[in-house]
């Protein structure tokens, strides 16, 4: 795929699966990986302190396309797109960490770009309803309309085709509720798990049935196991229920996501060699997975 040399590094924990060329495929690249809010300072600067953004590009062989999933503050980042006249953006749901970079996304202010937003219904409000009420006074000066971008709001579909890249969806346990995403091309599959909360048998069920034989989990791991009984209830999970899953769906990879704004580099780093040897990893800013 284009623009492979812009990436800071490409992975290797996981050895040549994740890091190998391919040209049918997925490229994810990461923008922000904290939940909640964004975090800014030297001891947070490995891990990353933008909140949730993935960059997604899809090569069928013939025609490429950019996904985004969710518009946290990392999409600010998000510069290097001069090939897409196309650009879609999946949003898991309208909390303010993952639209909170949506006002101020560079492709916004182009007037030859084309941006589909796609949004499940929340609270009785389409995509579009939900979307105008963040881009309306007294919360943002602008309208979505106002932008010179061609901006397109849809609700989001259980299953429906970006170019050659399959989407898939399920809801995730979460308060408000919150979309889990899958892209399919090829043999890459790739699961977006974010603002996912384990403990709800029957979601839990589906998700391992969702994430069967993926290439990458991306799994909500805001707590380590020692926290999570206080946050009961926030929406979020941990690395061993992330592992479980992983383990019971058979996807090949996982990469803990959302981290908490409270764990610095050194924290994150220090749980992560915990996993070492199942083979998890902690989402870094910047860090590139071929699928
Ligand atoms: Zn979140
Ligand atoms: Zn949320």
């Amino acid at each position: 795929m284009k623009k492979a040399g812009r990436c800071k590094y490409t992975k290797s924990v996981f050895g040549e699966s994740m890091g190998a060329y391919k040209d049918i495929g997925l490229r994810l690249e990461v923008f922000g990986t904290r939940g909640s809010n964004p975090i800014f300072g030297d001891v947070y600067s490995k891990y990353g302190g933008s909140t949730s953004c993935y960059l997604v590009e899809a090569n069928d062989g013939t025609k490429q396309e950019a996904i985004i999933l969710d518009a946290g503050s990392g999409i600010s980042n998000v510069k290097d797109l001069a090939d897409y006249k196309q650009i879609t953006i999946l949003l898991s749901h309208p909390h303010l960490d993952h639209i909170l970079g949506l006002p101020v996304f560079p492709y916004l202010g182009d007037k030859n770009r084309n941006i589909r937003i796609y949004l499940a219904k929340k609270c009785g409000l389409s995509a579009k309803e939900q979307i105008d009420t963040v881009f309306s006074q007294p919360y943002w000066p602008l309208k979505i309309s106002d932008y010179p971008a061609l901006v397109e709001i849809m609700d989001m579909p259980e299953s429906f085709d970006i170019g050659g890249v399959h989407v898939d969806t399920m809801d995730s346990n979460h308060p408000g509720g919150s979309t889990i995403i899958r892209l399919a091309l090829g043999e890459s599959k790739l699961i977006y798990a974010t603002d996912y909360e384990h403990g709800e048998p029957e979601t839990e069920r589906k998700l391992i049935e969702f994430s069967r034989d993926a290439n990458l989990l991306l799994y909500d791991a805001q707590y380590m196991e020692d926290e999570y009984e206080k946050c009961r209830g926030y929406g979020h999970s941990t690395p061993e229920e992330g592992i479980k899953i992983k383990e019971k769906s058979g996807a090949k990879e996982i990469v803990f996501i959302h981290h908490s704004p409270e764990h610095n580099d050194l924290f994150l780093y220090e749980s992560e060699r915990r996993y070492t040897e199942r083979a998890a990893h902690f989402a870094r800013e910047g860090e590139v997975f071929y699928l």
